[in-house]
């Protein structure tokens, strides 16, 4: 057993949208600086599990808690966010008229309209910070790019990007490697890899070459029918009997 008091810790979920059983008595603990792993077949409940942790859906059962004292399913999907909880969705939502600094900025100020009467006197250490993230995502030169002009995957970083300038402590991040170029999913994870530690993340993802890539010497949790089918190294899980079963159906 480790030492690590867990960052979130869910126990018995479940939920069912008209009769059918999404997630189904789902037990999921994660430590502070863990990079997590979640993948599974289609259906498998990793987009609701996602939408249970950030409080965009309430389960019908069981008990989800963040840093052991918060009781995410008493908070709404705000109190959530503000609780340093931030989630990345597969299709990159950035602002495409403003350039990546704005986008970045406008996610350490909290939201746009904050941004308009803060814009012309950013902090010092705003500006830093900022430096820093762009740095990390590696979008330093494109700094005063409209971020609508980025390629596909320098979008997705900005996105990850703007995560960290919420000071989010657990990133959730809905397939980064979506859409990608070779190249670009090996940068992505990369970038992760450099975030993890610092950082809590989760990923689902289905790119098992990226999910290699990432998981080394980590857990890689796999669901099915909403619930967790099997845990532990990548290459444990990747020669499961049961998971096998699963991927290429009996
Ligand atoms: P995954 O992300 O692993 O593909 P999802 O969490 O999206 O799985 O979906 C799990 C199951 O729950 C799917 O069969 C899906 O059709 C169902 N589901 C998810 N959200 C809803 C909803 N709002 N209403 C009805 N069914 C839903």
């Amino acid at each position: 057993m480790s030492m690590q008091p867990y960052l979130l810790a869910a126990e018995g979920l479940n939920k069912s949208f008209s009769g059918f059983q999404a997630i189904r008595d789902l037990n999921f603990a994660l430590e502070k600086g863990e990079l997590r792993t979640v993948i599974g077949p289609n259906g498998a409940g990793k987009t609701t599990f996602l939408d249970l942790i950030t409080g965009r859906t309430k389960p019908d059962s069981g008990t989800l808690h963040f840093e052991q004292t918060h009781d995410l399913l008493r908070m709404n999907e705000y109190q959530i966010y503000r609780l340093g909880i931030g989630r990345k969705f597969q299709t990159p939502t950035v602002y495409t008229d403003h350039s990546v600094r704005e986008n970045l900025l406008l996610s350490l100020a909290g939201s746009r309209s904050i941004w308009h009467s803060l814009v012309g006197r950013v902090k010092r250490e705003q500006e830093e910070r900022m430096d820093e993230i762009l740095q990390t995502i590696k979008l330093t030169e494109r700094a005063h790019a409209k971020a609508g002009s980025l390629a596909h995957g320098q979008k997705q970083w900005l996105e990850i990007g703007m995560l960290l300038a919420q000071d989010a402590k657990l990133l959730l991040v809905d397939e980064p490697a979506a859409g990608m170029t070779d190249e670009e999913t090996h940068r992505t994870g990369e970038l992760l890899l450099s975030l993890a530690g610092k950082h809590t993340i989760v990923v689902i993802e289905h790119d098992m070459t990226f999910v290699r890539q990432i998981s080394q010497g980590r857990i890689v949790t796999v669901l099915h029918q909403g619930n967790v089918l099997c845990e532990g190294a990548v290459d444990k899980v990747q020669n499961d009997e049961r998971v096998i079963e699963v991927y290429l159906g009996r």
